[in-house]
């Protein structure tokens, strides 16, 4: 089935929604995004995440994103396309400008809007379950992105390269580390137990302060554990209880395994099955 886009103000046929080939995105990876899982049909943190556009938006001086009017948009695109299971992707692009020239484009340049829906395939979604139950294997990477990682830009390229690395080495996620620390993962951050303590990198300008990360670590305070914003040395993998990654698709997810070394008894462990079903109940009450 051909699903409804929205694309600059309309909505449209999927393959109809086309932008120029000197579209800043295109040309510069000049833009901004977000991701919202759909639950049962309902969107999930919307608000932070919108909240999130707009900050971006804001770090690389794009127009500020008309939050009620995506609210609106994401509704209807879950109703055209009749989302049940999914996401909802969301772009927001300097827009085009012909002839190709570095610096921001001078006059009322539009940007380009892009919100689309995808439907989280049954078999997908049994293989995530899986992984859930099971938990998966990682990889560390040398950081090598810029400075400014807090900012969810769609300049990905040394993530999509860290990503591809995992895949080939048979793991789920690629764990970037810098100055010794593990700091986060190529598309989740990673969260570890270390000492009966969760522990993860502070959010700042090296992370992506991820919207499922602000959730786990209000959840995991109000079941009671103690949360230390702090880096995970690369060195106390060995020791660690548990190791485990948040993000919006990925949910909770037990990393057992880090460069083929286990990561506790080699389990999922008591701490994520907590914070799985406190998320899940989220879910739930959604
Ligand atoms: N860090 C990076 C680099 C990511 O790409 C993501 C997923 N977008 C996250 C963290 C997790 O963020 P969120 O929980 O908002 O999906």
């Amino acid at each position: 089935m051909s699903s409804t886009v929205y694309l600059n103000g309309e909505f449209v046929p999927y393959e109809k929604a086309l932008v120029p080939v000197e579209e800043r995105a295109f040309l510069f990876a000049d833009g901004i995004y977000e991701v919202v899982r759909v639950y049962g049909g309902r969107p999930f943190d919307l608000e932070p995440h919108m909240a999130r556009l707009v900050r971006s938006a804001r770090e690389l001086r794009l127009p500020e994103p008309d939050c009620e009017g995506l609210t609106r948009v994401t509704r209807e695109l879950i109703e055209r396309n009749q989302i049940q299971e999914g996401t909802v992707y969301y772009q927001i692009t300097r827009g085009f400008h012909g002839p190709r020239a570095h610096a921001f484009p001078t006059g009322n340049g539009a940007p380009t809007v892009l919100v689309l829906t995808h439907p989280l395939a049954p078999e997908k979604l049994a293989e995530h379950e899986r992984q859930l139950r099971e938990g998966v294997a990682a990889i560390t990477v040398p950081e090598q992105r810029w400075a400014r990682c807090d900012i969810k830009s769609v300049s990905l390229l040394p993530n999509v390269l860290a990503k591809q690395q995992a895949v080939e080495r048979g793991a789920y996620e690629a764990l970037f580390v810098r100055d010794g620390f593990v700091i986060e993962g190529s598309s989740s951050n990673v969260f570890a137990v270390l000492d009966g303590e969760i522990v993860t990198y502070p959010a700042c300008n090296y992370i992506l302060n991820g919207i499922t990360r602000q959730r786990v670590i209000r959840t995991a305070r109000e079941l009671g554990y103690t949360v230390r914003e702090e880096g995970i040395p690369l060195a106390a993998l060995s020791r660690c209880q548990e190791l485990f990654l948040t993000a919006t698709v990925t949910e909770v997810m037990a990393v057992t395994r880090v460069d083929g070394q286990a990561i506790g008894d080699g389990s999922v462990g008591p701490v994520v099955r907590a914070l799985q079903q406190a998320f899940r109940e989220a879910v739930q009450a959604l």
